[in-house]
């Protein structure tokens, strides 16, 4: 899961970040409302946490400016101020939800899960499902029937993009944006050296499932039997 943190409190903002990358989200942050919107339209974040009160564009008017462009990506919005005027215009203009600052950091978590639940992006929780494969990314653990074992961040990453993909092919350029970021210098390799390392880990799970490469395009999940 990657999420993008549109705050112009550059303290707060880094405080957020360190939180959840501690709970193995990447994270990106941007400080005013411009670039945020930019870097919303990249495609590649699975959440947004949206201050309102931003230098250029205010949050209000991002969230409505990417719903008007057909940008779906669920909208957490972040508010010093707690008047509902702001909780009801966000949420009019399509934010998901709405949280007042300062506020605790397990009510922060607990939201941006229950937002991505209801946007199905989260079988329960914190688990991806696909075949015989369940996943933790809180935990990092991969599950296969009895066996289980832990992956390393990356892998846990990759996996999570290939099952939120389901059975569409994952293009190598939509796995560096998702796991290194949109302006990384990640090359093709660390991708096949990811790819590796999991197909191992699946071999060891005696998983159903299989990383299919499809050549000169990228990767999808399998079933064999
Ligand atoms: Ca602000």
């Amino acid at each position: 899961m990657r999420i993008l943190v549109v705050e112009d409190e550059v303290k707060l903002a880094e405080g957020i970040a360190r939180i959840l990358r501690k709970q193995n989200y990447a994270v990106d942050l941007i400080h005013d409302g411009h670039a945020g919107l930019d870097e919303a339209r990249s495609g590649i974040y699975d959440l947004l946490l949206l201050d309102v009160m931003l230098p250029g564009l205010d949050g209000n008017a991002i969230v409505q400016r990417m719903r008007l462009e057909g940008i779906n990506t669920p909208v957490l919005m972040l508010s010093a101020r707690s008047e509902s005027s702001d909780k009801v215009n966000g949420l009019d203009v399509g934010a998901d939800d709405y949280l007042a600052k300062p506020f605790e950091v397990e009510e922060l978590l607990a939201r941006i899960r229950a937002v991505l639940r209801r946007r199905g992006q989260l079988v329960h929780d914190l688990l991806f499902q696909f075949e015989d494969l369940e996943l933790n990314p809180g935990t990092l653990k991969l599950i296969c029937g009895a066996r289980e074992l832990k992956l390393n961040l990356k892998e846990s990453q990759l996996l999570q993009l290939l099952m939120q993909r389901k059975r569409a092919v994952t293009t190598k350029e939509m796995i560096i944006e998702k796991l290194w970021g949109f302006h990384a210098e990640a090359e093709y390799n660390n991708v096949e050296v990811y790819v590796s390392f999991l197909r191992k880990k699946l071999t060891f799970l005696q998983s159903v499932v299989a990383i299919q490469t499809i050549r000169g395009v990228g990767y999808v999940l399998e079933a064999g039997t």
